[in-house]
Formats: structure tokens, C-alpha cells, sequence
């Protein structure tokens, strides 16, 4: 079916590490006014892929607190938890069809994290050893794509980026994959989401062309950083956002996105004022525009 007609599903893919913040407040509520402007599905995804980094508790909280916001989602919630099977039948896939390869490199021969990954094992179809790696192939051509609000972006990912982890040593799949799978077979048509994912886009279109399947179109939302420009994350102990001041936090929020509800209206309830953003939501007054800085005055 062409694009054009086939009905829009965006969806919001928390990771369970913490409390949402008001960054990803921000990012739920771009892709749930994109979603329900243009009258599509608006799917709620935990990624928990990686034990180690899930804090307990946080995956109802953060379900609890998009309730709280009346962000409220179609359809059952998706755990990645629960789709190592689909990954691993992924990853067969491209081994198969030589896309991707063991890796058995450890730390000290790669020289790094940062460095781009030499191809030592490009050749390797079986495991070395029981603790290996799994590797996409990435070929020497940039990969492109138009962003709804960021405007043309290219990666050349051989130069730039390197073969990349889809499975890890410790057999945890990585989220590229992961990402591509699940948003793949849940039938997103559109992602809106944080800049900070901007570069890792080229990475998941070169796995969905892999696959054999059409990506998504891709929207980046600006990014909300503190005032030393740092990004907010619960690594850096961003603050949770209220879970009873929502009225003001909402306010906040939408301002990020460029959205300024009349006066009167602002000390309506969270459904018109949503209903009011609905109407008025706007990507392109976001055109370009990479960052917003935290405002200071959001209720705790
Ligand atoms: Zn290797």
C-alpha cells in the first residue's frame, strides 16, 4: 500500500531507567500531537532491552505518569523484554545473508569505544568463541533521508560510523535492532522523537533496507537541554516531572514545542488543553531548531 494512504501510527518508546523527565515529556507529547492530528494510532513502547540499566519500578511509573499527562495510548503495551526470539530470528537473517557477522574483538584490539570498528571479523560466519558480538555490515555509501523537521541529514556510516553492534557480547541485543524490529512490525509509519537519536537514524534505515523493509518517516524534535547546554537524562539526574502539577509542567511542555495556548484556556483542564494543541500543533514552527533550554520554574 502507498504511504500516502496507509493509516499514520507513531508511537513513544520510554526506556525504563527512570522516572520520565521533562525532556521526555516533551518527546511523548510531540509524537502524540503528531499522531492524533493526523487522526493516526499513538503506540506506547517500553524498551527494556538491557536488564542491568532498567530501575525497578520505573516501566509503571512511567505509565502512570503519561496517564497523569491524559497522554493515554492505543492498543497493549509492547515490552522489548519479551521479543528476544523475534531479534534473534532477525539476526539469523542477516547472518545469513551475509549482512552481518561475528565479532569476537575484545576492548583492547578495538583501541576504544570511540574509534570506528576496523573489520578484523568481516569474514566471520561462525562464532570464535561463546562470547561474541554480532556485527551489521555497513556498505561505503551515505545514507540520506529528509527529516520533517531537521531538513536533509546524511551519514556515511563505513566512514563514520563502522559495522555496529546488533547483538552484544553479553547477549543483549542492541537497540538498533531492536528498535527497527519492533517499530517495524507494530506498523509505525511515523517516528517523532528527541535529536539526540538524529545519528543514529541512518544506522536503522540501512537495517530496514537489510530487511527488505520501507522505513518510517522521521521527525527530530529539538532537544531539551539544561543551562550548560548539557542534555537532560536520568543519567545526569534529570528531575521526574510531577505527577500532580501537570497543568503547569503541560504548559511548559507544549511552549518547548512552540505551542502558547490563549490565556483563557490555560487554566482549563489537561483535555482542552490537549485538544487545543491537537489543533494547533505545528512542526514547522520547529524547523532547525536543535535545542530549548530546560525552563527553571517547573513545578516539582
Ligand atoms: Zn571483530
Amino acid at each position: 500500500m502507498p504511504r500516502s494512504i496507509t493509516p499514520y501510527r507513531g508511537r513513544f518508546a520510554p526506556s525504563p531507567t527512570g522516572p520520565l523527565h521533562f525532556g521526555s515529556l516533551v518527546a511523548a507529547l510531540g509524537s502524540y500531537l503528531d499522531a492524533r492530528q493526523n487522526k493516526g494510532a499513538w503506540l506506547l513502547r517500553i524498551e527494556n532491552t538491557d536488564p542491568p540499566r532498567e530501575q525497578k519500578g520505573a516501566s509503571a511509573l512511567i505509565l502512570k505518569t503519561l496517564e497523569a499527562y491524559h497522554l493515554f495510548w492505543d492498543e497493549a503495551v509492547l515490552y522489548q523484554s519479551q521479543r528476544q526470539a523475534i531479534y534473534e530470528d532477525h539476526c539469523q537473517q542477516l547472518l545469513s545473508n551475509d549482512l552481518a557477522f561475528y565479532c569476537s574483538c575484545s576492548r583492547s584490539q578495538l583501541g576504544g569505544s570511540g574509534e570506528i570498528y576496523p573489520g578484523y571479523c568481516r569474514h566471520h560466519k561462525t562464532p570464535h568463541k561463546s562470547e561474541t558480538a554480532i556485527r551489521f555490515k555497513v556498505t561505503a555509501e551515505s545514507v540520506c533521508f529528509q527529516d520533517q523537521i531537521q531538513g536533509p541529514y546524511c551519514q556515511h556510516l563505513h566512514r563514520e560510523v563502522g559495522d555496529f553492534i546488533i547483538k552484544r557480547k553479553d547477549k543483549l541485543y542492541a537497540y538498533q535492532l531492536a528498535v527497527v524490529c519492533d517499530d517495524h512490525l507494530q506498523g509505525i509509519t511515523h517516528i517523532v522523537r528527541g535529536m539526540d537519536l538524529l545519528d543514529n537514524t541512518p544506522r536503522q534505515i540501512a537495517l530496514y533496507h537489510a530487511f527488505a523493509y520501507s522505513a518510517p518517516i522521521y521527525s527530530h524534535l529539538p532537544l531539551i537541554v539544561n543551562n550548560d547546554g548539557g542534555k537532560l537524562s536520568k543519567q545526569n539526574l534529570a528531575e521526574p516531572i510531577s505527577l500532580t502539577a501537570t497543568r503547569a509542567t503541560l504548559l511548559y511542555a507544549l511552549a518547548a514545542l512552540k505551542l502558547q495556548p490563549p490565556a483563557e484556556l490555560q487554566t482549563n483542564s489537561l483535555d482542552d488543553i490537549l485538544l487545543w494543541a491537537n489543533n494547533n500543533w505545528d512542526k514547522s514552527k520547529l524547523s532547525n531548531i536543535q535545542h530549548s533550554i530546560c525552563p527553571t520554574q517547573i513545578p516539582q
